[in-house]
């Protein structure tokens, strides 16, 4: 038994649609996954109608919202939130909108240390008009603009937090992000922490509503991980974990279910969302 509870569709920025992500999770064997798209829960309906028609396998809906912090940025996953919340939905469009007008200031941000990427280009590489970081770098890729042999470095210079083209997330803030998953319904988890947070932060979020952790993430140390288990126990927190899989490149290489993630994750998910 195997889960994988971050997971990145064609809904989002990743190279699999939903019935492609199920159908590799069935062939591997998988028992539940998340599938947890930046900012929408389009991906959702067809993941689970592809589960029911293919293996079984449970499909849990969340998302993950990006937001900012002071030197970083923090992500907040939400499982189980209510995906026809009208709130929500109408909360997401609006991100969904700022995403775009985000997407067009790092594109001129690029333009002025000489990358000319359309912003065509980038749209055609999301769905429903979907724009991130993620299509951003793909058009730069397909551009020519990006070594392919240290596509990482890349990504970090010119669109990492501290890339020469990095823009903002529309202001909305981890907190913010724990009260839009709270109001849907759904329990909200902080994303990779490692990267991006302090103990601190995380503190602070549980007094604010926070209720899990992923401490199970690829590269994670089993040092990292033991670390982020000991916080868990401290603020009572559910722990979760997964590949946050976007798709088969050199870029993320972790593929659906490839990190180790232990099995009564799920159990304790659910137990947490009954209480
Ligand atoms: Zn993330
Ligand atoms: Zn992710």
């Amino acid at each position: 038994m195997a889960v994988d509870l971050h997971i990145h569709t064609t809904a989002s920025d990743g190279r699999l649609s939903p019935s492609e992500v199920v159908r590799e999770a069935c062939r591997i064997g998988l028992t539940a996954i998340a599938i947890a798209d930046h900012d929408t829960v389009a991906g959702v309906e067809e993941a689970i109608s592809a589960a029911s028609q293919q293996c079984g396998l449970k499909v849990i809906p969340a998302l993950e919202l990006s937001t900012d912090v002071e030197d970083s940025e923090v992500h907040i996953l939400g499982y189980f939130v209510d995906i026809k919340n009208s709130r929500l939905l109408d909360q997401l469009a609006e991100l969904r909108r700022a995403r775009i007008d985000r997407a067009k200031r790092i594109l001129d941000k690029l333009r002025r240390v000489g990358v000319d990427i359309p912003f065509e280009d980038v749209a055609s590489l999301g769905k429903d008009g979907f724009v991130g970081r993620g299509q951003i770098f793909r058009a730069m890729i397909n551009a020519g603009y990006v070594n392919p042999a240290m596509p990482h470095h890349a990504f970090e210079h010119y669109l990492g937090k501290h890339g020469v083209a990095y823009e903002e997330h529309y202001g909305l803030t981890p907190y913010d992000a724990v009260d839009m998953v709270l109001n849907a319904g759904g329990i909200p988890v902080i994303a990779h922490p490692a990267r991006t947070a302090s103990d601190r932060l995380v503190g602070d979020l549980v007094r604010h509503g926070l209720m899990g952790i992923e401490a199970y993430y690829p590269g994670y140390t089993a040092e990292i991980t033991s670390h982020y288990l000991d916080l868990a126990r401290t603020y009572d927190l559910v722990v979760t974990g997964g590949s946050d899989f976007h798709g088969p490149t050199a870029h993320q290489p972790v593929g659906i279910g490839g990190v180790w993630v232990p099995d009564d994750i799920i159990n304790n998910l659910y137990l947490r969302m009954k209480e």
